[in-house]
């Protein structure tokens, strides 16, 4: 997994620490109870539009602040959490915050929330889903759910059933880091996505590969065809996202936007506050 280690900002625990029983026991005990001790939150980074740059919505990503071992990466605990079954508490958490929270964006920006394959498990997923859109009031319009291409994999599963209800529900659905894994094209024929997510490691090389280039230019290309939105992952310098303009990109998503920060550092807040004045 040299993908998902390399991408992990806080501390990480590497090598055969990371992949230790040990280790993993270690967060399991502590990332048991974490959600009430407030040690979880969200972060957001915003999402923009490819042709003016105007923000459009937020990605929420899960921050776990360790008493003892400060931040970990959810590279690190959602593995354990998806194994231990965690995942399913800590997932209703997510949806109910990161709605919660976009509800009170005056903007209506929208917020985009990452599903793991393991939530597929619930059959009450859409059920889920729906009660934290209206315990929020956050019209489901104004949310996105990312899924990687593993949920589609499980072919002995139900999971086109219960993406076809999260779909009934009037949210958006996005294919994750697209271009890694297996990523076959035919997924994209399996489901009607709303938007195809470009994983980080192509924009990271687009300026410098020509192959990189190449499968961003099959991808763009092909959502064109099908009128499936593109969002390009992790852009960091004006030139990626020239190229990425040129080749039809719709949105970008990077540092060069903006990192993931709490609510309080939102641009949304302020406003609420000026509003509120
Ligand atoms: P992801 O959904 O593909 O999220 C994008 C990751 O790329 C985030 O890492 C983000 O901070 C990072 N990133 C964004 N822009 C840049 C950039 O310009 N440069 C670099 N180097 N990195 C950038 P993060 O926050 O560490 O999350 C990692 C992964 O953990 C996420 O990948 C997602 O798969 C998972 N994750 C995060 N939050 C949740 C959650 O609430 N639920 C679930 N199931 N998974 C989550
Ligand atoms: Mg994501
Ligand atoms: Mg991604
Ligand atoms: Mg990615």
């Amino acid at each position: 997994e040299a993908k998902r280690r390399g991408r992990g900002r806080p501390v990480r625990f590497h090598g055969a620490l990371a992949a230790s029983a040990r280790y993993r026991r270690l967060i399991e005990t502590d990332l048991r109870g974490a959600i009430a001790r407030r040690e979880l939150g969200l972060h957001y980074q915003p999402i923009v539009r490819a042709e003016d740059g105007e923000t459009v919505g937020y990605e929420a990503l899960l921050r776990w602040q360790h008493p003892a071992r400060g931040p970990i990466s959810p590279l690190d605990f959602i593995p354990v959490a998806e194994e231990t079954g965690l995942i399913h508490e800590i997932g209703a958490f997510v949806l109910h915050e990161a709605c919660r929270e976009a509800s009170r964006w005056t903007s209506g920006r929208s917020i985009a929330v990452n599903l793991s394959p393991v939530q597929f498990r619930n059959a009450a997923l859409a059920a889920q889903v729906a009660s934290a859109l209206a315990a929020s009031g956050l019209p489901a319009t104004r949310l996105e759910v990312e899924i990687t291409e593993s949920v589609l994999l499980d072919a002995s599963s139900n999971n086109l059933a219960l993406l076809g209800q999260l779909k009934q529900l009037g949210l958006r659905i996005a294919l994750d880091d697209f271009g890694t894994g297996y990523s076959s094209l035919s997924y994209l024929c399996t489901f009607r996505f709303d938007k195809i997510k470009i994983d980080r490691a192509f924009v990271r090389e687009i300026c410098v590969s020509r192959e990189a280039l190449a499968v961003v230019r099959a991808i763009t290309g092909l959502s064109r065809s099908l009128a499936i939105a593109t969002t390009a992952e992790g852009v960091e310098t004006p030139d990626q996202a020239a190229c990425l303009r040129r080749e039809g990109c719709t949105q970008l998503q990077g540092y060069l936007y903006g990192k993931p920060m709490p609510a309080s550092a939102l641009p949304e807040s302020g406003m609420a506050l000026r509003a509120g004045a």
